[in-house]
């Protein structure tokens, strides 16, 4: 087992529904561990950069256009393998596939406003985290 980091956002249809308690309750339960939060506005260059591996999806601009729609929870997650941990406690990405229990399930409302973001890979949460916070943003 290996000690990760990982980059979660509570996106902007779960911070409007007044959801934010309620996910990092469900945070809190699942034994990982909050290293850096804030809230964040972002502008649509910094949607287009988070999310620049889907540009040439069809989807692309919906999904800058809802992660600028209000402000998100981004937050840094530690744990024995915190990645995989946290995508299986968010749940599929279309809700209606998500298992019971899981933010996704609870929260989401469609494949798209689906509550929460998670890394996929040590790779990714590297850069994910590091766009977000700096060292001194993140607790030891
Ligand atoms: P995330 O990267 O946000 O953790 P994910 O890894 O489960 O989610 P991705 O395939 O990386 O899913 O898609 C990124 C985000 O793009 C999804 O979470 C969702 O908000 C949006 N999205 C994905 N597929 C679609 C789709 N077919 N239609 C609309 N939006 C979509
Ligand atoms: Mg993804």
């Amino acid at each position: 087992m290996t000690v990760e980091t990982t980059l979660s956002i509570i996106k902007p249809d779960a911070v409007a529904a007044g959801n934010i308690g309620a996910i990092l309750q469900m945070i809190s339960d699942a034994g990982l561990k909050i290293k850096a939060m804030k809230m964040v506005q972002m502008s649509q260059k910094e949607a287009e950069g988070f999310y620049a591996v889907h540009k040439e999806r069809p989807f692309f601009g919906e999904l800058v256009e809802f992660m600028t729609s209000g402000p998100a929870v981004v937050s840094i997650l530690e744990g024995e393998n915190a990645i995989a941990r946290y995508r299986e406690l968010m749940g599929a990405t279309n809700p209606e596939q998500a298992e019971e229990g899981t933010i996704r399930k609870n929260f989401a409302t469609n494949i798209q406003n689906n509550a929460v973001h998670g890394s996929d890979a040590p790779e990714t949460a590297a850069v994910e985290t590091a766009y977000f916070f700096s060292s001194i943003e993140q607790v030891n």
